[in-house]
């Protein structure tokens, strides 16, 4: 039979819509949708007839219903939410490619509960008139920081613009230039000061800067004086950093604000748990910080937010500020950020509360308990090929937090005798449920500290495709 011919009986895509396991379909998938696919899974197979040399064409099927598969599969494929779930098991607790931190369940609660039902966000219940979405939180942020006033922004980039808008616009804000740093994806605080508005004035060098490098660069067109948190790296060594009581006297003498982006913002001492010392955002606020910015979803553990806090003067300025509107939190992420901080209302029970704590704070006899547990599940039902063993390791923090901190862990080891460690990293990673797992050398690690409860079973059936995906 020649190609043309089978070209000719390829069917027509109302043909195979009319097919009744093709209208059930339409229970599962929006109807363009599968008339999209048809068209797909009639040309995929046009070429598939082209390409063929004839010779191989006999007895190739190009019934209507032969494309039934394909066309299901290519739906499966596209209809697949691209935002979804995957399993931590990096040990990287503030991942922020996998989303930052996770939420505990009343944050989770708090969240469902506004997205389903009106709710007083700007509405002031007791004299019944049009309220503040900024009132919900700033209570709150008031008694656990000691701060006068606080409000609430999209991210933590958005209050440090918002901030550097409000206070320092078309004037100059002195930076050490060891704090000139880029966090991670394109915010640098040179740019984000730039675009600001504000005129960046550098003092000092890489390692050393000293009160009078700020006192020296002070002008009549001096607004602010700005600390930055170098977040993601430290410099050792010879090395000279201005401190905070040095910053706010010198702010006062000269009647000049002071401003702190302290980036991952933590509000419990963590060197209780044994952790590096990490200074708390509440130490700012007592050594008279004007305004301080902190990030929602990361040492703090709650949703994507920016927390300003500070001096009521400055505070209040910035929430008249237009750009306020712009970089204005929504009602999800406000319930979220008021059930986070009311974990917070007792700092003893933070840690057992809070997901991201919890993680952080993680014992190591658990983690080691926990990693055993997991090891053994993967023992017992691997079967052969597989080496499954513990070995101790460190966790990391992430999320630019504590870079230098080593949290002791327990971690699963695999190799496996029919794939390297990059293939099996590659099958866990595109599973159905992705599990992110780290490698090194020649295995793969898999990490208790990040691996929520339930999820040893789901690693589990992510380790059984291996063998059928090799197999293939
Ligand atoms: C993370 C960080 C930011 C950006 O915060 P986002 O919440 O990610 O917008 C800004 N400054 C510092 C010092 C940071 O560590």
């Amino acid at each position: 039979m020649s190609k043309n011919k089978y070209l000719r009986q390829l069917p027509k895509v109302d043909e195979v819509l009319d097919l009744p396991d093709v209208k059930q379909l339409s229970n599962l998938y929006p109807r363009p949708l599968i008339v999209d696919g048809v068209r797909y899974v009639i040309d995929e197979r046009r070429g598939t007839i082209l390409s063929m040399p004839d010779d191989e064409l006999d007895g190739i099927d190009v019934s209507a219903s032969s494309l039934i598969s394909d066309l299901e599969g290519w739906l499966e494929k596209q209809y697949a939410p691209s935002l979804k779930r995957v399993v931590n098991a990096t040990g990287v607790v503030i991942h922020t490619n996998l989303g930052r931190s996770i939420l505990s369940a009343p944050a989770i609660d708090a969240v469902v509960a506004a997205a389903s039902n009106y709710s007083n966000l700007e509405f002031d219940l007791e004299k019944g008139a049009r309220g503040s979405r900024h009132s919900h939180i700033e209570s709150l942020l008031v008694k656990i920081t000691g701060a006068e006033a606080g409000m609430v922004v999209n991210n933590n980039a958005s209050a440090v613009f918002l901030a550097l808008s409000t206070l320092a616009a078309r004037r100059e804000a002195i930076v050490s230039r060891g704090q000139l740093v880029e966090i991670g994806g394109s915010f640098r605080i040179p740019d984000v000061m730039r675009q600001s508005g504000a005129i960046l004035r550098e003092v000092g060098t890489t390692n050393k800067t000293y009160i009078s490098d700020y006192r020296a660069a002070v002008t009549e067109n001096t607004a602010l004086l700005m600390k930055v948190h170098t977040s993601n790296f430290r410099i050792v060594g010879f090395t000279h950093e201005v401190e905070l009581d040095e910053m706010v006297a010198l702010g006062e003498e000269l009647g000049i604000p002071v401003m702190e982006d302290l980036g991952s913002g933590v509000l419990i001492d963590l060197s209780r748990y044994g952790i590096t010392y990490e200074p708390t955002v509440q130490e700012s606020v007592r050594a008279g910080i004007d305004v301080i910015t902190f990030s929602g979803d990361k040492l703090l553990g709650g949703p994507q937010a920016g927390l300003i806090i500070g001096k009521t003067e400055f505070v209040n300025r910035m929430k008249k500020h237009p750009l306020a509107r712009a970089v204005r939190v929504d009602k999800m992420t406000l319930a979220a950020l008021e059930a986070t901080l009311r974990e917070y209302l007792d700092m003893d029970t933070v840690w057992q509360k809070n997901p991201t704590i919890r993680m952080i704070t993680a014992p190591a006899d658990e983690l080691k308990t926990r990693g055993e547990a997991l090891a053994k599940l993967l023992n017992d039902n691997l079967g052969e090929g597989f080496t499954v063993t513990t070995e101790p390791e460190v966790s990391k923090v992430g999320g630019g937090s504590l870079p230098l901190a080593e949290l002791p862990t327990t971690v699963v080891s695999v190799r496996c005798a029919f794939a390297t460690a990059n293939e099996i990293e590659t099958i866990l990673r595109c599973n159905e449920l992705p599990v992110i797992v780290r490698i090194k050398e020649d295995a793969v690690l898999l990490d208790p500290r990040t691996i929520q409860e339930g999820e040893d079973r789901l690693i589990l059936d992510a380790f059984n495709k291996i063998r059928e995906v090799v197999k293939e």
